[in-house]
Parts: C-alpha cells; structure tokens; sequence
C-alpha cells in the first residue's frame, strides 16, 4: 500500500469513526464511559442508528452478539412467528445476578404468591420487560432497544451499575418482527439520499396491508386477552413464568403530535377492576421521572389527555391485571427517515432517542421506587383475593353439553391465563340454565387470577365513560357462546383442569358397512367437513333432525348432521375408512358408523331431506381499501380452524379475473371505490349464476347501493333531538358516545336456517361495533338472526342505537338468481376469538350451495 492511499485510507476511518462518534454523542451523553470491547449498534451494523430501519434478524444479530461478548447479557428464544421469525429477549443485568438468575426466579414467585408473605426486598431485583414494537410500522422503539442494550451491556456509568444490580432486565426488541420487517422493508426500499421528507413521498406511505399488524393482519396490542395467536402465546408463557414489576410497551402516533406517556386519561383509562393504587400512585412516581429527563432534551410530551387502559388485551393493560405497572409510551412517527410536520421536520433517529431516553426514565424510576413497587406487587394477589372473598359470587359453571372442542378452547385459554377450572362433578340447574357433569366445568372466584375471572366472565353495567378507544366489552365467556352461570354457593368439584388433561384421545372409529354420521354441534365439523370433501368424499347433510337406534342405544342427530353413505363413493370402503379415521382423529371429532338406513323418527338416510354438499373454492377480495383486518380474521379462521385454502385476490385484479373457478367470494368491509358498475354487474352475474357471495360489516352498504340484492338498510328517523344545540368544546364526548366501539348483543338465530345449523340455542351472543342497520329480509325466510328485543349483553351503547339496534337484522340471505348473498351485519370472526360465531361464517361456506330461500 503505498503512502497516499495510506493517507486517504486513515483519513477515511478517521471520518466514519468521528461520525459515529457524534451519532453515539447523540443518544449517549449521559452514560459515559463505554468498553471499547463492546461494539455499538452503529459499530455492529455499519451505519449510524437512525440512518436505515434495521432488519429484525440483524436485530437478533445483535442481541446474541453483546450475550457472545458480556457478562451481562445473555439472550432467549421465547417463540417464533407465523413467519418463522424469531421472539427474542436478551436478559442484562450484572454478572452475580446472572449467577443466581434461578434463585432470583424462585425467590421473586414467593412475593406473587399469595400463601407466602415476603416483607425484605434487599436481596431482590425488580424484574423489568421492556417490550418494543409490538405494532411493526411504529419503528422507532426497536432501535432504541439497541442503544439500550447497548448502554446496560457497555457503560461503566454509576447509574447504570445500579440498575445492573437493582434490576433483571428482560429486553424484547420487537414483539411483531413480521409486521416490523414489512414495514422495515418498505421504507428501506423506497428511502431517498438524501432523505425527501415530502410527507406525499412514497416512503412515507405504506402500502396495504401496512406493518402494523402480524403474519395474518391481526393487531398484536389486542391479542394479550385473547392468545390467538404464537406471539402473544409465547409471551404470556413467559409473563406467568416471570411476573415482572415493570412492563413498557413502546409506540407510535400521528408525525403531527409529541410524545405522550402515562398517566392515561383519567375518566375513561381504567379497567373497573384495576387498583386505583396503579394509576394514582405508582404512574405518578414514573412520570416524574419521564418529565425531568424529557426536559434535559428539551422534547415536547403530554400525559392523561388521551389513551385508556380500559381493555385487557392492551400491552399496557394486561401486567396491571398483574401485580405490574405496565406503561404505554406514545412517539410522533417519522414514518420514514425524515418527514416534514407544520413545525419543522422530524427525523427517524429523533424519535429514537425519546424512546431511548424514556427506556432509561423507566428504568431510574424504578429502581428508585423499588420497595414501592415490590410492596405493591407482594400485596396484589392478596388483595385480589381478599376482594374475591368479599364477593356474593362464588363460582361460574360453564360448559356446552354438544361441543367438545369449544369447550376445549375456552379451557385452554382460561389455563394460558393461569385460571384454576375443574370438573363439574354433579348436574346442575342454574338460572334455568342446565350443566351435564360430564360436558361442565367450575371456575372458583376464590384465586389468584381473580381479577382474569372477573374480566372473562363479568359484564359491566355501569361505565365510566362513554368513549373508548376500542372496545367496551371483554366477557370472553360470551364470544365462546358458552352457556354459563355464576353461583352464590359453591357448588362439588372435581379433578382440575391442565394442559395434559386436554392432550386429545386417540379415537377408533369401526368400520361402518351402511354410512357414517357426524352430528354438526361441535365447532371442528365444518373443518372435519372440507376434510372429507377435499379428500373426494361424498358428503351429504340433513336439514331435519333424527335419530337412530345404533347398537341398541338411542343417538339424536341434530339438523346439519354430516351423512357419508359407503355406496354413494366412487373410493372403497377400506379407503373411505381411512379417511374418517383420520379425520376424526385430526379435528378430535365423534363419527358415529351405522348398519342401516333406518332412522327412528325421520324417513331414513336416503330421505330428500338430506342434501349433497359441494366443495368450497374461495377467494377473499383483499387490497386497496379493504379492512385489513377483518381480511385477515377470514384468512386466518380459513388456514387455521378450517384448513381451507384462501385464493386473496387483489380487488385491481377482479376486473380480469375469470370467476368460474371459484363458488364462495368473500367481500369484507371496504370501500370497494375502485368498483364501477361493470364490476357490479359481474359480481350479480356470477351470483345469479349458482355462487355464494358473503359479506360482512360496511360491504353489505356496497353491495346494496350497487343493487346486488333487493334489501335496504334500516333509516334512521331525524328527531327534534338532531336540533339540538352543543357546545364546541363537547364534542369528542358527544361524538364519540353515538359510536359502537364495541359491544355484545344477543340475536334470535334461525337454528333450522343453514347459516344456523349446529347450534342447539337460538340465543346467541355478536359482537357489534359498527352502525350498519341490515333491514330485516324481504323474504320472510331470509332473516337469519335478529336482534333480541332486549338484547344488550356487555358494553356501551347509545340509546338511539338501540331503538335502530330493534328494527334490524344481524344476518340475511337475499336469493339472486340461482344463488345467494350471505350478509353479516356484524363481525363473525371478530379478532379471531369469536368461536360462537364464526361457525355461522363456516355454515356461510359449507352450506351456501344447498340455500334455497323459498319463495
Ligand atoms: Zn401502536
């Protein structure tokens, strides 16, 4: 090498080291001096934090490369994502707390144990999870999980010694690494050099189906309460393995606004059964903490204005059920590098470093506040049950006498959340209400996750405020449409309920020489049906009940009762076996063979009353102003619970597409704009032609403004009340009480209807939160599901909706031509947990082909 470019080379170090140097300036000021051994993000990656999105895996990269070279850091694999993505957290704390990591773990479960009583935290550090990114296009926090890292693992600072041995550190650098490298990919691929922060660059707009949601669109800062999906399974496994003191959960808001942490807004933030000790007390103490080092950087913020924790499901909600404070930080976004606002720009490495600079608040504040926070969290439990004790309530029976793997469901989520549920020893008459030993469970009020019991079964009648962020109702006992009652005596119990008691049998299904019957009431038939279809096998369902007489005991089979005659396949009866059997064993379901077509009360199998089904091929229309979500909660039901495989068809692509192929299209909520009368007018052809179009929420308005069907909508009357004056200043509270964020209604269901077979209740609980009045059906057998007439269950409602809520119908069949438009008012599939539900969406699917409205 000769001198000059010797010369130049030096000089070319020399000029990327300063610069790096300056970017650490930037977000380091504070912790000084740092182990040169340790490389920093902007080391590691090779270009300074704020100047790319990184990669999750580079991310991870990361993480495993400070555990590969520090004491104090070692790093965990807690699951992985629908994309095989990896959930990571890195564990920083000293070197001698890492030692007695195990003894740490069990000496911090006595103080959340409520059989032990814990009063010296000395020897005790707070266990903190700070969670980053759970919503994949609000970026900014997985960055400073980097420098956070970072600085535990590099910095000799005396602050940070303290928090190294006050603290167990569970770092999460990104919640939703699928919906983060969406997004990540896409401001990447479009950021300009320099940057453009023109706020209509493409950069800084993000095309469908955005980052902000998981693999199958599902928002992951709602799905802690539900556990739908492996991310937030993953992380509640670790939640209840760890209890932490603190949990963070990182965000971003509108480029316009500041930053925001908490308190929350104090009407409408709390959960009714959250301590008040949480927000009086404890959000307090930290958000002085955030104010005086957001005033050092001289960064705008505002607290208790807007937000709420009045859901669960939250990130910042869930841990306060808990025994934690769990703390929700709001950013201005970038989105993108750099993006103009009416007050000057704002850059992606500025929002970095709030986040990184509210990390550390987090983390000074609660080492400060340690004995408080450990002192709350040792009497939380007790506190919970002492409540408990107090309550008239003493237990809920739940359980529905036909559907097995409902029933599972619901267990499984109760254990997920560490209830206790037994056996229901005895049959019961509650309420009027009827429980069979065998098919029934009891959940005592008397424990520890007394405050989950109270969120899964209770219904609020009285709440705080009347406008919420999301949704008012949470009684997840209602979205199972199990029946359920609570009892002021405790009633006997049995065995309790675990993980291993619900591994599913091994099932051995005889050989049948006449055919195969299948009732329809548990929730995995429709998925066991496709089974059988996919496979060739002639399938044929019957629209009247019956029973049999099978080895001299009496079955009753009930309406949609699956039927497969071995003389009506073209496959063998050896190979027909085959495939019931497996299927049976596959989806956990009973198939009961018989030897004769004689039925005791009905006309016998070959009667005209049962039907020959029709495989489903289905496309979902998705894209450009279609609800991602409520696309993705179909998708999702369809791989997942059906294992039916979804075409999603681009809504620009359905003007050339040939529809033939397909017999079931699923139009959800959207705006459908870039549909004219030509598409229209396709979409009524392939209807009338046979098919079975099904839509759901605001797509019923398309497809009636477009005259697909000859129904209408339920007008809403002007009254002397719409005159009325009201002051500027209420109007978000005026506003926001006439909508539906989200409640439970009950329906009168049309159980002899097709979309209703199954169900053994006509009463059934929807989850409403929109303003789409159906009018009931022209035809009068078209009107599947009304509207009880007193038909609130749980969650807010304006009268006047109500008044609409009676003179509508919740879901329609309107006959076109040879076929039929299936129209869900509400939200079937609602989030993925609405197993009460969404079978009338797989009934959609199954059974479209056999509706014959008459006429
Ligand atoms: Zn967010």
């Amino acid at each position: 090498m000769n001198k000059k470019i010797l010369v130049s080379y030096s000089l070319f170090f020399f000029v990327i080291a300063s610069f790096q140097a300056e970017a650490q300036e930037y977000f380091y000021t504070d912790y000084k001096p740092f182990d040169s051994k340790i490389p920093s993000p902007e080391e590691f990656l090779g270009y300074p934090i704020g100047d790319y999105h990184t990669r999750h895996d580079l991310v991870v990269a990361y993480l495993e490369k400070l555990a590969s070279l520090s004491d104090r850091v070692s790093i965990i694999e807690y699951g992985r994502t629908h994309e095989q993505r990896k959930l990571v957290m890195a564990i920083i704390s000293n070197k001698s707390n890492h030692d007695r990591l195990e003894e740490i773990k069990r000496a911090h479960l006595e103080v959340v144990d409520p059989g032990k009583s814990v009063s010296s935290f000395n020897n005790l550090p707070l266990i903190i999870n700070l969670g980053y990114n759970v919503h994949g296009n609000e970026p900014s926090s997985t960055e400073a999980a980097m420098l956070t890292a970072y600085t535990l693992a590099a910095s000799s600072h005396p602050i940070v010694d303290e928090i190294l041995s006050e603290t167990v550190v569970f770092l999460d650098p990104t919640i939703n690494p699928d919906g983060r490298d969406r997004h990540t990919q896409w401001v990447n691929s479009f950021r300009g050099q320099p940057f453009i922060s023109d706020k209509y660059d493409i950069e800084h707009n993000e095309g469908w189906p955005f980052g902000r949601t998981n693999h199958y669109w599902f928002d992951l800062n709602r799905d802690l309460l539900l556990a739908v999906h492996p991310e937030s399974k993953a992380k509640l496994k670790w939640f209840h393995e760890w209890y932490p003191n603190v949990v963070t959960d990182f965000h971003e808001m509108g480029t316009n606004s500041t930053y925001f942490f908490e308190p929350k807004n104090k009407s409408a933030s709390m959960l009714p059964i959250t301590p008040m000790e949480n927000y009086t007390t404890l959000n307090n103490l930290f958000a002085e903490q955030f104010a005086a080092d957001l005033d050092k950087i001289g960064s705008l913020y505002f607290t208790a204005e807007i937000f709420d924790s009045n859901y669960p499901g939250y990130g910042s909600t869930y841990g306060d059920l808990q025994g934690s404070l769990a703390l929700l930080f709001e950013q201005a976004s970038a989105r993108g590098h750099l993006q103009e606002t009416p007050t000057g720009e704002i850059s992606f490495a500025f929002a970095i470093r709030n986040q990184f600079v509210t990390s550390f608040s987090t983390l000074k504040a609660a080492v400060k506040h340690k004995n408080t926070l450990y002192d709350y969290q040792g009497r939380f439990f007790n506190e919970a049950m002492d409540k408990a004790s107090k309550s008239k309530i003493k237990a809920y029976v739940f359980g529905d006498s036909y559907d097995e793997n409902r029933n599972k469901a619901f267990l499984e989520l109760l254990l997920t959340h560490q209830v206790k549920v037994y056996k229901n020893t005895n049959d019961l008459t509650i309420d009027k209400k009827t429980f069979a030993k065998d098919m029934s469970f009891v959940v005592p009020v008397k424990q520890k996750q007394y405050y989950m019991v109270q969120s899964l079964f209770e219904t609020f009648e009285k709440y705080r405020d009347s406008v919420y962020y999301d949704t008012s109702a949470w009684s997840l006992i209602n979205a199972f449409n199990l029946p359920y009652a609570s009892t002021t005596k405790m009633p006997d119990f049995g065995g309790e309920i675990t993980n291993e008691s619900l591994v599913k049998k091994k099932r051995t299904l005889q050989k049948a020489g006449y055919a195969y019957l299948v009732d329809y009431a548990d929730y995995n038939a429709p998925a066991y049906l496709y089974h059988l279809l996919e496979k060739g096998v002639v399938v044929k369902t019957s629209s009247k009940p019956f029973k049999m007489d099978v080895d001299g005991k009496f079955i009753s089979f009930g309406r949609g009762t699956l039927m497969v005659s071995v003389q009506d396949q073209i496959i063998n009866g050896d190979d027909l076996h085959a495939i019931l059997s497996k299927g049976s064993d596959l989806f956990d379901l009973l198939v009961v063979p018989v030897q004769t077509g004689m039925t005791i009360d009905g006309n016998g199998l070959g009667s005209g009353s049962l039907k020959t089904l029709e495989k489903p091929k289905v496309v979902l229309l998705v894209g450009d102003g279609v609800s991602s979500y409520e696309a993705g909660e179909v998708w999702h039901l369809m791989e997942q619970r059906l294992k039916i495989p979804l075409v999603k068809m681009d809504v620009a692509d359905f003007g050339k597409a040939n529809l033939d192929k397909y017999n079931s299209l699923i139009m959800v909520s959207g705006s459908y704009s870039n549909f004219t009368s030509k598409e229209a007018e396709k979409l009524k052809t392939w209807v009338e032609a046979g098919n079975t179009l099904i839509s759901t929420r605001t797509a019923n308005n398309w497809i009636i403004s477009n005259k697909l069907v000859e129904e209408s909508l339920v007008e809403k009357k002007k009254d002397s009340a719409d005159d009325k004056r009201v002051d500027y200043g209420s109007s978000e509270a005026f506003i926001g009480a006439k909508n539906i964020g989200g409640a439970i209604f009950e329906v009168d269901l049309d159980i002899t209807h097709p979309i209703g077979y199954g169900y053994t209740s006509r009463k059934l609980p929807v989850y409403k939160n929109n303003k789409v009045w159906l009018s009931p059906g022209k035809n009068i057998f078209s009107t599947v599901a009304r509207y009880s007439e007193d038909s609130h269950i749980d969650g807010f409602i304006a009268p006047e909706n109500l008044e609409l809520m009676s003179k509508s119908a919740s879901i329609i069949v309107s006959k076109v031509g040879g076929g039929r438009v299936v129209m869900f008012a509400d939200n079937p599939n609602f989030r993925g947990i609405w197993y009460g539900t969404n079978k009338l969406f797989s009934n959609a699917l199954m059974f479209g082909s056999i509706i014959q409205t008459p006429q």
